[in-house]
């Protein structure tokens, strides 16, 4: 079959306990853009049980069309019945494009599905527009450059370099892409779904696990990407217990604490509050980089915040290339005075 026989931008719309993961929201936003530079609609995936009710909201934020696949059998995320699922859908309705979130229901589901339905995928992307590909044709050949592209940017070697890829030769073009990087629109209150119920069977072959108990994990620290203000620590912080000071400033200004990977290496905070390429992207309205001497794989995560602050006593670290403001000195002298004299305010 060509390859024009595959239209739209699909996204697979995550949720847990019959609750949207906001990542769902992300990629509609992103997937509106890709749609219309390709004069195409937006269609979600919901796959659950008895996930019908959540498909209004995926109208909100933008989908045009949900396919809902309802089975109990797809109560909580399994490998197999889900790839059996998002794989039949894609094999049913052709989607050009099929987005699916880099988390860690993502993460497991994407690469099945791209290797069941026999296509590429390029995963933990955090650019996505529509262009040529080969992005410089070989000169003499630039009439065998495909256009209308996914092109899928990524960062690779370590972060060290941002790659560029596309999948010219198969369809759907499929993607996993980072939470936090892509923008939600304003919801539409009041859109209505338009549902489309998709019932694709399930086999002995797709239950290899049964679940015999959840235990579900107690969330001892904050969702640093919902916060508005971080006040994130790095190495130079020396301790685990020096972030009291850290806290303390979070506390004064209605901030949370996050860190850099070397805190987590360090076993001074766990890896939620992680902040870059192998932790999370933020985008606060302030982000204190407080000892963090600005590493590319942190920058990664933390450069879209509004107002970056940056405090280190080396004055040549690059996190003052990307701060908006910054203080040349020692953070243990610092941090506390900037605390007392907010707490003055
Ligand atoms: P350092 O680089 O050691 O910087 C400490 C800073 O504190 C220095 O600039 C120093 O001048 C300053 N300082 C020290 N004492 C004081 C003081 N008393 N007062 C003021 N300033 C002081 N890193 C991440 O953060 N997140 C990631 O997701 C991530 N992913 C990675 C993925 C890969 C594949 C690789 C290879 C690396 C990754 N890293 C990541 C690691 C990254 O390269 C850096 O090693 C790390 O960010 C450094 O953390 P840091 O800035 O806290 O420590």
């Amino acid at each position: 079959m060509g390859l024009e026989a595959y239209k739209g931008v699909y996204v697979f719309a995550q949720q847990v306990d019959n609750v949207l993961s906001g990542i769902a929201f992300e990629l509609l936003g992103k997937a509106k853009d890709l749609a219309k530079d390709l004069s195409t609609d937006v269609t979600a995936v919901l796959i659950g049980s008895g996930v019908k009710d959540l498909a209004d909201q995926l109208a909100e934020y933008g989908a045009d069309k949900v396919i809902v696949v309802d089975d109990p059998e797809l109560k909580e995320y399994r490998t197999e019945p889900y790839t059996h699922a998002l794989a039949s859908v894609i094999n049913e309705y052709k989607p050009e494009i099929m987005l699916v979130g880099a988390t860690a229901i993502g993460r497991d589901l994407g690469p099945r599905v791209s290797a069941r339905v026999k296509t590429g995928l390029t995963a933990d992307c955090t650019v996505l527009e529509i262009g040529d590909f080969p992005l410089n044709p070989v000169p003499g050949k630039e009439n065998e450059q495909k256009h209308n592209q996914l092109l899928m940017t990524r960062p690779a070697f370590g972060g060290n370099t941002i790659a560029t890829i596309a999948c010219p030769d198969n369809r759907p073009q499929m993607a996993t892409v980072r939470p936090g990087v892509m923008q939600k629109i304003d919801p539409i209150k009041g859109a209505k779904a338009n549902v489309v119920e998709y019932n694709p069977g399930f086999t002995p072959n797709d239950k290899y696990v049964e679940i015999l108990n959840v235990v579900k994990a107690v969330k001892e620290t904050e969702d640093i990407m919902e916060a508005k203000i971080l006040v994130s620590g790095g190495r130079g912080v020396g301790s685990a217990e020096n972030f009291k000071m850290l806290q303390d400033l979070a506390d004064v200004i209605g901030g949370t604490v996050s860190c850099s990977r070397a805190v987590v290496e360090n076993g001074w905070k766990p890896v939620d509050l992680q902040v870059g390429q192998t932790g999370k992207t933020v985008r606060p309205n302030v982000y204190f980089a407080i000892g963090i001497s600005g590493a590319i794989q942190h920058v990664a995560g933390m450069e879209e915040a509004d107002i970056i602050i940056a405090i280190n006593k080396d004055e040549d670290a690059p996190i003052f290339d990307v701060a908006d403001y910054g203080v040349v000195g020692d953070l243990h002298k610092v941090v506390p005075a900037l605390t007392e004299a907010l707490k003055a305010e």
